[in-house]
C-alpha cells in the first residue's frame, strides 16, 4: 500500500486533499485486496484513482461595471462504472484541481452506497457569488454552461449544487443548458419544483445527516431527544440538520459561515431558524448578525492564531460539522471528546483531519464519514432523477420514506461490511469497503476500459 500511496503522490504533486482522500480509502480497502488478488491484478484502485475524464475550461463574464473577469471551470468525470456521472458544482474561490478530485473520488463511494445508479463527478470555478448581483450570478452561469453542456446529459453526466451552488444557480445553469440543447431534460438536479425539481432535495442533505445519527444512536438503544448538539456552516446542509435536530427532540447552539460562529445557548429555535433561513438565502447577509438580532447569543469572529475552532469547544452530544473540508482538526477532536461529544455525523465532505478521525476511533465515539452520512442529497438527486424520467413528482412523504430508507440502509451496510473485515463499529472501513466493493464489481464485469 506504501507504495501505491508513493505513486499515488508522484501522479499527483501538491493535490493535499485529493491525497487525502484517497490514502484513508485505500487503508480501509487493503484487506479487500488480500482477499481480492484479482481487484490487485486488475489494477483496480490503481484505475479508480484515474480521473476517466477532467475537463477544465475558461469562463470569461462581464460584471456590472462592463469590466471582462476570467475564472477557471472544471468537470472531473471520476468513474462511470455504476452509472452516469453524477456529483456536485461548488464555486468557492479556493476551487481548485485537488479539492475537486477529492469531492469526485469520495462521491464515487458515497453514490454507490446509495443504491441507485450514479457514477462519481463533481465540479464548479473558481468563483465567489458572494458580493455579486444577481446580474452578476446569471452572467457567470450562462458563460459556465456555454463550455459545459457540450460535455452533459441525462444518461452522461448530471451536475448538482454544493458549497456556492444552490436553487439561484441552479436556475440559471438549467435555462442555458435548455436553450443551447433545445430540450427539457432532467440534466441538472436541486430544480425548482415547477421546473422538474424533487420535493424535499433542499432538505435532503441536512436530513440524511441527522436520520443517520439517529440510526447510529439507536444502536445503544438511545435518540436525539435532549441532546444538545454544535453544528457548523449556515448554508443548506446546516440549515436542514438544525430543522431535524429540532424536529427530533434535540437542541442546536452553534451556527457558523466563513468569518465566525454564534453560540447560543439557549438554542435555536425554529423562529430562529426561519431568520437563518431568510438570512442566508435571501439577504445573502452574515451569520454575526444573527447575534444582532438575539443578543443573548454570542458571536466570535475567526481567529487565525488559534490551533483550535472554538465552535467545537462547547459541552455537547453530538457534533455536526456542516460547512467544508477539514474544517476539525486534531484538537478540535479532542475538544469534542473532552466536552462529552458522543456522536460526530458529517454533512460537510471529509470535514475531519485524518488524525481527528483516529481519535474519534479510539474514543469510540460514533463517528459517521460524510460519505456515508451526507448520502442523502445525492439520493434524492438519483429520486429527482427518476421523477424527470417518469416525468411524475412525488409527494414530500413518499421522498421523505425514501430519504429514510436509503440512510437506514446505508447505515445497514457500513455496519456489515465493517463487521465482515473485522473492525466492528468503525463507520470509515465500513462506508469505504461497501462503496468500493460495488464499484469494483462493476468495473471488473467491464473488463479493461
Ligand atoms: P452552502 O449552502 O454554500 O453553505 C456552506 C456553508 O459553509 C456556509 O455557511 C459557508 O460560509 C461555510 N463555508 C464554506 N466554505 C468555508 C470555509 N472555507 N471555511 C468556513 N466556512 C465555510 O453549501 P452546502 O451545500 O451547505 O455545503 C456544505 C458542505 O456539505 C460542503 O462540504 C458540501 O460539499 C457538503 N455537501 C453538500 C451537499 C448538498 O446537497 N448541498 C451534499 C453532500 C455534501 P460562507 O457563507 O461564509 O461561505
Amino acid at each position: 500500500m506504501q507504495e501505491f500511496i508513493k505513486m499515488c503522490e508522484e501522479c499527483n504533486p501538491g493535490e493535499i486533499e485529493f491525497l487525502q482522500a484517497v490514502t484513508e480509502v485505500a487503508e480501509s480497502v487493503k484487506p479487500v485486496l488480500d482477499k481480492h488478488p484479482e481487484y490487485r491484478a486488475a489494477k483496480l484502485l490503481e484505475r479508480m484513482v484515474e480521473p476517466e475524464r477532467t475537463i477544465m475550461f475558461r469562463i470569461p463574464w462581464v460584471d456590472d461595471r462592463g469590466d471582462v473577469q476570467i475564472n477557471k471551470g472544471y468537470r472531473i468525470e471520476m468513474n462511470s462504472a455504476i452509472g452516469p456521472y453524477k456529483g456536485g458544482l461548488r464555486f468557492h474561490p479556493s476551487v481548485n484541481l485537488s479539492i475537486l478530485k477529492f469531492l469526485a473520488f469520495e462521491q464515487t463511494y458515497k453514490n454507490a452506497l446509495t443504491t441507485l445508479p450514479m457514477g462519481g463527478a463533481k465540479g464548479g470555478a473558481n468563483f465567489d457569488p458572494k458580493g455579486k448581483s444577481d446580474n452578476e450570478v446569471m452572467r457567470f452561469c450562462h458563460s459556465f454552461m456555454f463550455e459545459m453542456f457540450r460535455h452533459l446529459g441525462p444518461n452522461t453526466d448530471v451536475p448538482a449544487g454544493d458549497i456556492g451552488v444552490g436553487p439561484r444557480e441552479i436556475g440559471y445553469l438549467f435555462g442555458m443548458y435548455k436553450k443551447l440543447r433545445n430540450e427539457f431534460t432532467g440534466v441538472l438536479t436541486g430544480k425548482g419544483i415547477e421546473w422538474g425539481g424533487s420535493l424535499i432535495r433542499p432538505e435532503a442533505t441536512g436530513y440524511g445527516t441527522i436520520y443517520f445519527a439517529a440510526e447510529m444512536l439507536a444502536t445503544k438503544g438511545e435518540t436525539l431527544e435532549g441532546k444538545t448538539c454544535l453544528i457548523s456552516g449556515s448554508g443548506n446542509v446546516a440549515q436542514y440538520a438544525v430543522e431535524k435536530v429540532l424536529e427530533l427532540g434535540g437542541k442546536v447552539v452553534t451556527l457558523s459561515d466563513s468569518l465566525g460562529y454564534i453560540y447560543d445557548e439557549s438554542g435555536i429555535d425554529k423562529e430562529k431558524l426561519d431568520y437563518v433561513m431568510y438570512l442566508k438565502n435571501v439577504e445573502r447577509g452574515r451569520i454575526k448578525e444573527y447575534a444582532e438580532k438575539y443578543p443573548d447569543a454570542v458571536y466570535t469572529p475567526i481567529d487565525s492564531s488559534l490551533n483550535y475552532n472554538p465552535l467545537w469547544n462547547h459541552k455537547a452530544d453530538c457534533a455536526f460539522p456542516c460547512a467544508t473540508q477539514n474544517e476539525i482538526n486534531a484538537q478540535d477532536a479532542a475538544n469534542l471528546i473532552a466536552n462529552g461529544v458522543k456522536v460526530v455525523s458529517e454533512g460537510a465532505n471529509m470535514p475531519t483531519v485524518p488524525e481527528g478521525i483516529n481519535i474519534f476511533l479510539e474514543n469510540k465515539t460514533l463517528y459517521a464519514p460524510g460519505k456515508a452520512s451526507n448520502a442523502g442529497g445525492v439520493s434524492i438527486s438519483g429520486l429527482e432523477m427518476t421523477q424527470n424520467s417518469l416525468r411524475l413528482t412525488w409527494t414530500g412523504e413518499e421522498v421523505d420514506n425514501y430519504l429514510k430508507r436509503i440512510m437506514k440502509n446505508i447505515h445497514r451496510v457500513c455496519i456489515s461490511a465493517a463487521d465482515e473485515y473485522g473492525t466492528p463499529g468503525n463507520y470509515v472501513n465500513g462506508a469505504n469497503i461497501a462503496g468500493f466493493i460495488k464499484v469494483a464489481k462493476a468495473m471488473m464485469a467491464q473488463g479493461i476500459v
